[in-house]
């Protein structure tokens, strides 16, 4: 089985004269990085350094502590912390191409847009994120299909004929992203071609098992207790147990010492349970006043539809999320709703 084309040769003669002409790239994703945002930032920054470009890669926000080991982690600068933003500014006004990484619309970067917009470099979108906002970049790779932005940076990288020269790092960091987009290759992933794509990862020699240990097996003693309280004594089921809700407050992350990503994946735990079909959280968060939502869903259930009609969110169709503003309690309410609005499909 061989590895298709993701563009077609016209658009390949296009995309391959954008990178040509361009000198200084900045590369971002979205705000609150996960494996799949880092990992496809951080790889196609490897690859267009190989090409000879200077190339900055500006996140939103800080990663997860379990993401730091990624290869070309330390080199990224991120936009909300003080001591980087001058840097990061100036790096967006130097570049002549932008790549817009893991996410669909310019508002996903928070503060970070402005800085985006104001610049005159052309902008190119790799993404697997349903509904385009095709205004932001003059090139679009949308594929909602896809199981990772990872897997696409992966097919562009082939296309490109750059395989031969790809390094261990950059496998690791594309098969972080792949196998995190796609909890451990649990949902998001029956395309075959995703495993030939693993495959050639492998024989660049990364060690998939060390990169599931790094990723899913570092955790602290607290974020283990966290976990184990909000299950105890904050889910709430509703309909059945075919949905959940839970809740996590300023003073609870306190208490546990939470760090950024101690939630991370705390939302598909109800999903374990026989029948369930919906989880939603709600997180004060700790810098905004606003309640941070992550909506799962399995099966037919479209979570996006859900969070865009009652969180002001969207996103794929069973990983979705959204935000309101405070209090908790009203939030709380919100979400009573939604599910209540959303029985019929549970
Ligand atoms: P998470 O629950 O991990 O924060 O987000 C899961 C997915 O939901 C993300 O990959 C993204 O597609 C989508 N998402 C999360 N928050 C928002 C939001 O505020 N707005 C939109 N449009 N999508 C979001
Ligand atoms: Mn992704």
């Amino acid at each position: 089985m061989e590895i298709s084309p993701l563009l077609s040769p016209a658009e390949l003669l296009k995309f391959m004269s954008i990178l040509k002409d361009a000198r200084n790239v900045v590369i971002t994703a979205h705000r609150g990085p996960d494996g799949d945002a880092m990992g496809s930032t951080l790889a196609w920054a490897d690859y267009l350094m190989q090409l000879g470009k200077r190339v900055t890669v500006v996140l939103p926000t800080p990663c997860p502590d379990f993401l730091r080991w990624l290869p070309g982690a330390k080199r990224v600068l991120y936009y909300s912390k003080d001591e980087m933003r001058s840097a990061a500014t100036q790096a967006v006004q130097n570049a002549d191409l932008i790549c817009l990484l893991d996410f669909n619309a310019l508002h996903r970067l928070q503060d970070f847009a402005p800085v985006i917009e104001r610049s005159k470099a052309k902008r190119i979108m790799i993404d697997h994120h349903e509904h385009p906002d095709t205004s932001c970049a003059q090139f679009i790779i949308s594929e909602p299909k896809a199981s990772s932005t990872c897997e696409l940076v992966f097919k562009l990288i082939y296309q490109l004929g750059g395989f031969e020269k790809m390094t261990r790092s950059t496998a690791a960091c594309i098969y972080c992203g792949m196998m995190t987009d796609t909890g451990g290759f649990s949902y998001a992933s029956n395309d075959p071609e995703i495993f030939i794509i693993i495959a050639h990862l492998l024989t660049k020699g990364i060690d998939k098992d060390k990169i599931n240990r790094n990723v899913n097996n570092t955790w602290s003693e607290n974020r283990l207790r966290f976990f184990s309280y909000i299950l105890t004594e904050k889910l709430k089921f509703y309909e059945d147990s075919r949905a959940s809700i839970f809740t996590i407050t300023r003073e609870e992350m306190s208490r546990f010492h939470y760090i950024r990503g101690d939630a991370e994946g705390l939302v598909n735990e109800p999903l374990k349970v026989k029948g369930m079909r919906l989880s939603i959280s709600l997180r004060e968060d700790t810098e905004k006043e606003v309640v941070r939502i992550s909506v799962r869903s399995v099966d037919d259930f479209p979570a996006n539809a859900l969070a865009a009609e009652f969180f002001n969110g969207g996103g794929h169709f069973n990983a979705a999320g959204g935000e309101l503003p405070f209090p908790l309690e009203e939030a709380i309410k919100t979400a009573e709703r939604a599910i209540a609005a959303y029985a019929d499909k549970l």
